[in-house]
Parts: structure tokens; C-alpha cells; sequence
């Protein structure tokens, strides 16, 4: 498939920022990117869909969501609106354990049904590729049948997905050495060999594993051609930061405990540092230093970390917003955070650019501006989503240009 757009207003690759652009896309990659009064002659005769004089970006990566769960935590975030402590309401066996027992609940039908209904909206803000992990299953079997959603999912949706197994916690019931011991010899085992996940991640933190626990169930994930991740530095320091630089690690996410010397590791390792905006603000925890990090060399990455619990997040945009904001980062590298720098968090180098080689995934915004979404709080100005240059999203009722 051949097709040239043009009739861009604005570009943002993200590297580089362009006016009066226009690319080219053969089999779903970019062939040529550049201003359209450079259109290559031998790109002219390929049929053309003009985008109206519009901004266009990388379509967004969302490199860490939980996505597949039963129920929802609207009590318990009552409870926390009030002022009652996440610790407090998971010890009571609500958090993590209330949808524990809805997802159990619910059949592998419901499961993907609902979210695929949340994938869809994540498409109409531009999001073409997001991890989705399991982790509300804790056995063997449950965990098994979140993946398999999770497989569905990446087969039916117009989006890009990546399957991670998550080590959530332990499950009531089991010692924590039988449990990692299981997790190790037997889940990850099974997962490799079947295909259901292409990463490993650990919650390391009080009242999850530690971050002995974390390396034994890391390392047999490596063991395995499996890659790894960490949710890291969330509520206390553990030290699971520099474990993920060391073995090598996709990213660390969360950090909102991190150090400086936590960021030289992670700069030094080329590990990517996901900060997760929602779970910061909705939880009161202190915000990721995204500014400080950036300039200590980490590659920072955005995501929305959308859970039932702790971030019952739904924007993309409102999580870049909030990393301006609060993270100071400005808006060309929150968009970097959640385009390029978030496709290396699951390891893809060719997605979240727009350039030559790159997977043509992106975003139509409807606005002269590209960056207009990231002006705009409350409201996202979406046009359009494509996916290996094939629209896969089209608002019901584009606004006129601003
Ligand atoms: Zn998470």
C-alpha cells in the first residue's frame, strides 16, 4: 500500500518540528517525511489524503497500563478522598485484593469486553500502542487468564499491544517463598514457552516483594528470553531503581522515591525511567522529579498507568499536562516522554516517530496546532488516529480549526 498525506499545518516527529509538511508511507512504515513543497518526484502520482491543514504527531505509547481488571474501586476512592490511607484500606483486604477477587470473578468474555471498550477510548485520544499487564490474577491459572485476554486484545484491537506478567503480590494463603519459588519454576516457564507476555514486571515495594524477591524473579524472567521491569521507588526506596539498571531492564517505573544516584544508574544503563502522573496526584504522593531526571541524562517516559486504584486514568494529555506542571518538563519533551522515549520503554525503536523506517502510526489533531491537545485541559482535540498508515479513529464531530 502506497499513499502520500499531505495538507499538514504542523508537525512534530518528535524530534523535529516542521510546517507544510508531508510524508509518504508504503506497507505501513514512513518512506519520506519532509515539507510538501519537497515532495520527492517520484512520490507525487501516489494517491494523496489531505489532512485538511491540520497538526499531526507520533501516535502516543502508553508504556504501562493495567487495563484488564473486573469491577471498579469507586468506594475505596471515596474512602481516599476522605482521607483514609491506601495501606490502611489494602490491609483490610480492599486495593490490589477487591480486584483481585472482580477479575476472578468475571469471565475471560467480560474481562475483554470491557477492555476493549477502554482501548477504544484510549484510540480516540491517539494512543496506537500500549503494554497491558496482567497481575490481578496472582495463581497460576488467573494469571493465565488475564494474559490470554491480554493476547485477544493484541489480536482484535487496532492498536499495537505488548503483554507483560506482572508479580503483583502475594496471594492470602501462600508463603511468600512458595509463592516467588511457583512464580519462578513454574509461571514464567509456562508464559515464555506459551508466548503470553514478552515482559516480566515486579512490584517492589513494603507490602509487595523485596527487592530480593524482585532480582530472583527478574533473573529467571532473563533465563527465559523474557525482558524485564520494575514498578520502583513507589511508596518507599528499595533500591529496585538501580536493580533494573543493572539487569539490563526496560525501565523502572513510578520513582517517586528515587534519587540522584538512582538517575545517574539509569542514564548510565540506558534503562528508560516511566514516571506515572496519575497514581502520583490521586494517591497525594510526592511527583516524580521528571525536570531533574531529564537532566541528569534519564530518558524519561510518560504513562497513564491506568488501574482501577491508584489511577483510574483515562488521558494520555492529562498526564503530559501534569508532568508540565508539576514535573516541569516542557511540552516538546512531555511529548517525547510519551511517544519516542515510551517506545523504547517496550523496546521499540520504531515506534513514536515520525521518520523514514518508522512504523506510520500517528495522530491527526484538529487544530492548525499540533500541540494544541496539550494546551487544552478537559478537552483533547483529536481528529484522528492511523495505525501503519490506515485510519483506525475518526471523531464523530470534528470541531472547526481554531
Ligand atoms: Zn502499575
Amino acid at each position: 500500500m502506497k499513499q502520500v498525506f499531505t495538507g499538514i499545518a504542523e508537525l512534530h516527529t518528535p524530534r523535529e518540528r516542521l510546517e507544510q509538511a508531508a510524508f509518504a508511507v508504503q506497507d505501513g512504515r514512513f518512506v519520506w517525511v519532509g515539507a510538501e513543497a519537497d515532495l520527492p518526484e517520484e512520490y507525487r502520482g501516489w494517491p494523496r489524503t489531505d489532512l485538511g491543514g491540520r497538526g499531526v504527531l507520533p501516535g502516543l505509547v502508553d508504556a504501562h497500563t493495567h487495563l484488564v481488571y473486573g469491577g471498579n474501586r469507586l468506594d475505596e476512592y471515596l474512602k481516599r478522598a476522605r482521607g483514609e490511607r491506601y495501606e490502611a484500606i489494602l490491609a483490610a483486604g480492599g486495593g490490589i485484593y477487591a480486584t483481585v477477587r472482580a477479575t476472578g470473578a468475571a469471565s475471560e468474555d467480560e474481562l475483554y469486553e470491557e477492555a476493549r471498550a477502554r482501548a477504544q477510548l484510549f484510540l480516540a485520544q491517539g494512543v496506537t500502542a500500549l503494554e497491558i499487564k496482567s497481575g490481578y490474577g496472582l495463581l497460576p491459572e488467573a494469571e493465565l487468564k488475564m494474559l490470554r485476554v491480554i493476547r485477544r486484545l493484541g489480536e482484535t484491537l487496532p492498536q499495537r499491544v505488548f503483554p507483560t506478567l506482572l508479580a503483583h503480590v502475594v496471594p492470602g494463603g501462600w508463603e511468600r517463598e512458595e509463592y516467588v519459588a511457583m512464580f519462578t519454576a513454574e509461571l514464567i516457564p509456562e508464559v515464555a514457552r506459551s508466548g503470553l507476555a514478552q515482559a516480566v514486571d515486579v512490584f517492589c515495594d513494603p507490602g509487595a516483594f523485596t527487592l530480593e524477591e524482585t532480582r530472583r524473579i527478574l533473573e529467571a524472567a532473563l533465563s527465559h528470553g523474557l525482558k524485564v521491569k520494575l514498578h520502583a521507588e513507589q511508596i518507599a526506596h528499595t533500591g529496585a531503581t538501580r536493580l533494573a539498571a543493572e539487569l539490563g531492564a526496560l525501565s523502572a517505573d513510578h520513582l517517586e522515591q528515587s534519587t540522584p544516584q538512582d538517575w545517574q544508574a539509569l542514564a548510565a544503563s540506558g534503562t528508560i525511567g516511566t514516571v506515572l502522573p496519575g497514581a502520583a496526584v490521586i494517591l497525594r504522593k510526592p511527583f516524580p522529579k521528571a525536570r531533574a531526571m531529564w537532566d541528569a541524562g534519564v530518558r524519561v517516559a510518560i504513562a497513564t498507568d491506568h488501574n482501577p486504584g491508584s489511577s483510574p486514568l483515562y488521558s494520555p494529555w492529562l498526564a503530559m499536562q501534569l508532568t508540565m506542571s508539576l514535573g516541569r518538563l516542557s511540552a516538546e519533551e512531555a511529548l517525547f516522554a510519551h511517544t519516542e522515549n515510551a517506545a523504547l520503554a517496550l523496546g521499540r525503536a520504531n515506534l513514536g516517530r515520525i521518520a523514514v523506517g518508522s512504523r506510520a502510526d500517528f495522530v491527526v489533531v484538529d487544530s492548525t496546532s499540533a500541540l494544541m491537545p496539550l494546551y487544552q485541559w478537559g478537552h483533547t482535540p483529536i481528529h484522528s488516529t492511523y495505525v501503519g498508515g490506515r485510519r483506525v479513529f475518526r471523531a464523530a464531530s470534528p470541531g472547526s480549526l481554531p
